[in-house]
């Protein structure tokens, strides 16, 4: 048996992972040529590597690492709840206080009357919940006809075949298929496709979409609608401000729950603790994962209103759902510590007041930069959209993503780590950044953005489709 550490060099690593490792969202084989980057520890907002680069996270992780790297109270109450009970399940008329106490806490967080918790381990099992809990949910109200779920092109709801129907994204339907019973419509994304109109005509049009989705099936055979606050994995894209009041008028007016994935959103990223808080939005049913445990632990989970629950829970039979670790206790324990420490240290105060406007001012400047046609950022999450024509609008010549792509390679190079959603540049940084570390963000950001333009001119790729 091979002693694999750390220390290993980072050849053989690199082999190794080459030869063993399926990774997700990855072509194995071209990864393999390249040769992966092995990340040893991290600490606050930076991570390091196997070759000793000291790297500005700017994703935390997957938008999840909220509270930074290397928390060591997180540690210890991981520690303390494997000593006393490492695990049991919630099963068969049993409880835990992890399970309890924790459920009970992001009752008290949580906005109107979403005071009831289905844990789940991810994001895309509790999306694949939600669509259990609602479709159940109409049957024992006797409308057994209101199955359709609708969501948004683009929009992110995970990577299970559940998650993965809800979400938008193509070419994840083309992996492997699709389940019925999910319908999409068009994102409000207006600088890609909101043409003549202003943000405010998009937002409504886009909302106004819900309706006529509707009106198409019949209210009758439609059960809920979901989608993210600010879209996260389809690029960050904020909404107009118009948007969210007419889908909440719409849900309202034929009785469709609307569910709210706060997974990105919620835990202090927009500056409040849910995004639902900084839309105005009643969701019937919030998807929460990452922040919940500021990644420390795999958790997520349903926060459902009493309606829903007690209909659900009011049946003779079983709501037979559910997974072994349902409520896992080392990860419910994790996650609870996780909330002290964001209430204890005022993180999502530090957002509100001190984080979001210090990055804001820096951000916004960077649509000084040829490249840039729109800067987005809604609390901690943040967006560069790339054109090679600001006034048009334009999209590159180049197959999407070929310049996003490129730019993400410089920032790798300059110890940023920032993502492209085809020619968007996306951050989604730890709450606890400093203002320090804001301004070598945006100066690495920067930095990668104009050697970027430079190769982007060398090679012949700034022009206009
Ligand atoms: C990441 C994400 C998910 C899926 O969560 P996993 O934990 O990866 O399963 C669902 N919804 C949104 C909005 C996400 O960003």
């Amino acid at each position: 048996m091979i002693q694999i550490t750390n220390h290993l060099p980072t050849a053989e690593l690199q082999a190794l992972d080459a030869a063993h490792h399926m990774h997700p969202f990855t072509a194995d084989a071209q990864l393999a040529r390249r040769g992966v980057r092995v990340i040893t520890s991290g600490q606050g907002v930076w991570l390091t590597d196997s070759e000793g680069n000291r790297i500005l996270d700017g994703m935390a992780g997957l938008w999840c690492v909220n509270i930074g790297y290397g928390r060591t109270e997180l540690a210890e109450a991981a520690a303390r709840q494997m000593r006393e009970l490492s695990y049991y399940n919630t099963f068969f008329m049993t409880t835990h206080v992890p399970a309890i106490a924790l459920s009970a806490k992001l009752a008290e967080l949580a906005p109107g009357d979403l005071n009831h918790v289905f844990f789940a381990s991810s994001g895309s099992e509790a999306n694949d919940t939600n669509i259990r809990l609602v479709r159940r949910y109409w049957e024992l109200k006797g409308q057994p006809e209101r199955r359709v779920l609708i969501a948004r092109k683009n929009g992110y709801h995970g990577s299970t075949m559940g998650g993965g129907s809800l979400g938008g994204m193509p070419y994840i339907h083309a992996t492997g298929g699709k389940i019925d019973g999910i319908e999409h419509i068009g994102q409000p994304h207006w600088w890609a496709e909101g043409e003549d109109m202003t943000p405010e005509e998009f937002g409504l049009l886009r909302a106004r979409e819900l309706e006529e989705k509707i009106l198409e099936l019949g209210a009758d055979k439609v059960a809920a609608f979901i989608g993210e606050p600010v879209q996260g994995a389809g690029g960050v894209i904020v909404p107009p401000a118009t948007y969210w009041p007419e889908i909440q008028r719409i849900c309202d007016k034929y009785g469709v729950l609307l569910i709210v994935d706060e997974v990105i959103t919620g835990f202090g990223r927009t500056g409040n603790w849910f995004g639902c808080q900084t839309f105005g939005l009643r969701p019937h049913i919030m998807t929460i994962a990452k922040g919940l445990s500021s990644g420390y632990q795999p958790i997520g989970g349903s926060v459902v209103c009493d309606e829903i629950a007690n209909v659900i829970g009011g049946a003779e039979d079983d709501f037979n759902h559910g997974y072994t670790y349902s409520g896992h206790p080392v990860a419910a324990a994790v996650a609870l510590e996780n909330i002290r420490l964001i209430e204890e240290n005022g993180i999502v105060e530090h957002v509100r007041d001190v984080a979001h406007p210090c990055l804001a001012e820096k951000w916004h400047a960077l649509a000084d930069h040829p490249m840039v046609g729109q800067t987005s950022l809604c609390g901690l999450m943040g967006s560069l959209q790339l054109t090679p024509n600001k006034e048009r609008r334009a999209k590159f010549a180049a197959k999407p993503g070929t310049v996003g792509y490129r730019t993400r390679e410089r920032c790798f190079a300059n110890n940023l780590i920032m993502r492209h959603v085809y020619d968007r540049m996306i951050i989604s940084p730890p709450l606890v950044i400093t203002p320090e570390e804001i301004d070598a963000l945006v100066a690495r950001a920067r930095k990668s953005l104009d050697e970027a333009y430079a190769e982007v001119k060398a090679e012949g790729l700034w022009k206009e489709a």
